[in-house]
């Protein structure tokens, strides 16, 4: 399995560390060209959405990435990796790749410090430690969504299709059950695609 990092901002290189602890193999997109690599899932760092878009466009990934993904290559996104899979982001008029019908909060958990650490739960993970960084929450979702674990009554974690979002980091923790659970539908997904 290789699993491509997208690497144009953001925590990505914490990414590539916890997959590299689970024994699987990733790569840093960075360029078109990084593409040529075959991929069998995709991760969405946290950053800056909106400097992630804007890079998205300039590098010209974005368009092979959206097919990717609408053709339904596992995606991982957290926290700005969840903005960019959102099809509807409040208070603004645009969306990135949109492929999770979920309407999406920017820097919801209040506005001074805006980080905290907790432990949540998700169904068929576990206890996990939720790392929050000036991180969207799930306002509203069509209801094919499936809402892993709430906070204050708004999702932070959610599946749909091909697709996971989390509003927090399990990247900055050491705990990586929900790395294994993305890469354990992955590969579900992987063998869907191949029969
Ligand atoms: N606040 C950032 C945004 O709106 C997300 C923060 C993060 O990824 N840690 O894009």
């Amino acid at each position: 399995m290789n699993v491509g990092v997208l690497a144009i901002q953001g925590g990505f290189a914490e990414h590539r560390k916890a997959l590299h602890l689970v024994g699987v193999s990733s790569f840093e997109i960075r360029k078109l060209s990084d593409l040529q690599q075959s991929l069998d899932a995709l991760i969405l760092p946290g950053g800056e959405s909106t400097v992630i878009g804007h890079l998205l466009h300039e590098t010209q990934l974005f368009s092979p990435l959206k097919t990717m993904i609408d053709n339904d290559l596992p995606v991982w996104g957290t926290c700005a990796g969840m903005i960019l899979l959102a099809r509807t982001i409040e208070d603004e008029q645009k969306s990135y790749f949109g492929k999770i019908p979920i309407t999406v909060k920017r820097n919801a958990f209040g506005r001074q410090l805006g980080s905290f650490h907790m432990t949540g739960t998700c169904p068929g993970i576990g206890k996990i430690p939720m790392t929050f960084i000036r991180a969207p929450f799930i306002k509203d979702a069509e209801k094919e969504v499936q809402i892993l674990s709430s906070v204050n009554g708004y999702g932070v974690a959610a599946t749909y299709r091909n697709v996971l979002v989390t509003s927090f980091h399990p990247e900055l923790t050491d705990d990586l059950q929900v790395l294994k659970y993305f890469l354990q539908r992955s590969q579900k997904n992987t063998r869907k695609v191949m029969r």
